[in-house]
């Protein structure tokens, strides 16, 4: 069975305790691999190293920091293939998926920051004939990067890439549910000769490695992406050590849609925002609110291509959904099932497990489901499922709408469906949430600012916003 190694110093290695852990493929509920369960020895030697390698790579002018990434993006390209399969492995999303959406974007991360240094710019505050001030931006040191399972390599390289590009070393842990590929960009790393020591990812648990991680005294800079429980038990332990933060965190998002919405488009994005990635992505819109004039239509249509979705293993090119990630998350999400039941839903259509048949009977495989006849306040409406699993629910103003979506303790995205140009901007202002998409659903420039409000997380990714998180700016002030 294959052993997953860390990467430190620039070699894989195996765990400091010759300790592993099983690496479950959700698609057979089998074990596949093994993943290693590192401690607080191996992010310590990471740490040396990536304190080593820093000076060096800090001092390397932006452009052959730039060749290095660009080069790392070119051989996630050419290995496409194995890197989507790889993917679709450990995660259980369909193939067609990771090679469309997850691989291509983690090389297109590496490229959009290593093209972004070489664009960046500082700034100058002339005070005329008494003095001028010149800010420069300098890299932090050793940055920490805690990623989840449910965009593997995609998240993963969303934090290193402006990281790297912009000076830091990097000790990284991805989600211990989904190592693969990470495992296989540190050998795309070695291929590439990145100094040794420039990344270093420590393969293991959230508690052992990512704790490790947070509360080490030489790590100035933690960026995390992954639930808000976490969220807080990291910013409890870095905030009082005055560490720099990055919390991208879970959400709840509200998906608003008016009766002069473009109605065919709505309803294939919503089926879209629902369930890609079998409902597991943080943006995902899983509270559906359709103004009354056309909420029967709306919902009647949903139900029915919602029935007609295909659950099936992530080879299967027909299938929509594939696996979700484990069986614990699996028996969480259809916890939540029976928990709407409870608070008085009615589940128009899903709400089991999907057996399918040799090899996949054991996988973890849900139907796409819609629940009915919630209030707005239930803890089905309030809490994050992060499955295939939405609530629909009638409206009749904007004030009503507004005070529904913003109800939660969450503030990651919303989408709104109208025609109205005015509405549209009224409600993009009054929505409490980092993103909201009006007529569209995760279409995203790079450049933009990504991340939440309330409990969705604190500061900013993306653009030049990551560009400056991974650097501290420094003023210079010369009396003339
Ligand atoms: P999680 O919080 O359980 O784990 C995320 C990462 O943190 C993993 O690598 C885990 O090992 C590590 N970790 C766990 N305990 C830790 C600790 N005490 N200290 C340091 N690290 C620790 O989240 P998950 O289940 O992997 O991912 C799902 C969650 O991520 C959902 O809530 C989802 O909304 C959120 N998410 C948010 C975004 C965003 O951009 N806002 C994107 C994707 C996922």
């Amino acid at each position: 069975m294959e052993k997953i190694q860390n990467y430190i110093g620039g070699k894989l290695c195996e765990p400091q305790s010759g300790n592993y852990l099983d690496n479950y493929n959700p698609a057979t509920g089998a074990v596949y691999s093994l993943i290693p369960d590192s401690d607080k020895s191996d992010v310590d030697k990471a740490v040396i190293a990536a304190k080593n390698a820093f000076p060096a790579w800090a001092a390397l002018s932006s452009e052959k920091r730039m060749g290095f990434l660009m080069a790392i993006a070119d051989k996630i390209e050419e290995n496409l293939e194995d890197l989507a399969l790889a993917e679709s492995k450990d995660n259980g999303k369909p193939l067609w998926l990771s090679k469309a959406v997850d691989i291509p974007r983690a090389a297109s991360n590496f490229r959009f920051y290593a093209t972004a240094i070489m664009h960046d710019k500082t700034d100058c505050f002339d005070m005329g004939e008494v003095a001028i001030n010149y800010t420069i931006r300098k890299p932090i040191g050793v940055a920490g990067c805690i990623s989840p399972w449910n965009l593997p390599l995609y998240l993963f390289t969303w934090k290193i890439a402006p990281a790297l590009a912009t000076g830091n070393c990097v000790v990284a842990k991805p989600s211990e549910v989904t190592p693969m590929t990470a495992y296989l960009l540190s050998k795309i790393c070695t291929e590439v000769g990145l100094p040794d020591g420039v990344l270093n990812i420590v393969h293991g648990l959230g508690h052992k490695v990512g704790a490790t991680i947070t509360e080490h005294p030489e790590i100035p800079v933690i960026s995390f992406t992954g639930g808000t429980s976490t969220g807080q038990q990291i910013a409890r332990v870095a905030a009082p050590m005055f560490k720099k933060m990055s919390l991208e965190l879970g959400g709840k998002n509200p998906n608003i849609i008016f009766a002069d919405c473009d109605f065919d488009d709505a309803l294939s994005t919503t089926k879209r925002s629902s369930f890609a990635n079998q409902g597991q992505i943080c943006l995902c819109g899983s509270r559906i609110f359709v103004e009354r004039p056309i909420y029967e239509k709306f919902r009647d249509a949903f139900v029915a291509q919602t029935k007609k979705m295909v659950v099936g293993h992530p080879l299967d090119e027909k299938a929509k959904l594939g696996a979700v990630v484990s069986k614990d998350h699996m028996e969480k999400v259809l916890s939540y099932v029976e928990l709407a039941k409870e608070e008085g839903g009615t589940v128009l259509v899903g709400g089991k497990r999907v057996i399918l048949d040799g090899e996949y009977a054991n996988g973890y495989y849900l139907e796409p489901t819609i629940i009915e006849g919630l209030p707005f306040n239930c803890r089905t409406n309030q809490e994050e499922i992060f499955g295939p699993v939405v609530t629909i629910m009638p409206f009749d103003t904007e004030e009503e709408v507004l005070g529904y979506a913003n109800s939660t303790k969450y503030g990651l995205s919303s989408t709104v469906w109208t025609s109205n140009l005015k509405r549209a901007h009224r409600m993009a202002g009054n929505l409490d949430s980092g993103i909201v998409w009006i007529n569209t659903w995760l279409l995203r420039d790079l450049r933009t600012p990504f991340g939440g409000v309330k409990q969705s997380g604190v500061g900013r990714e993306g653009g030049f916003e990551a560009l400056h998180f991974f650097t501290e700016p420094k003023n210079v002030c010369i009396k003339l």
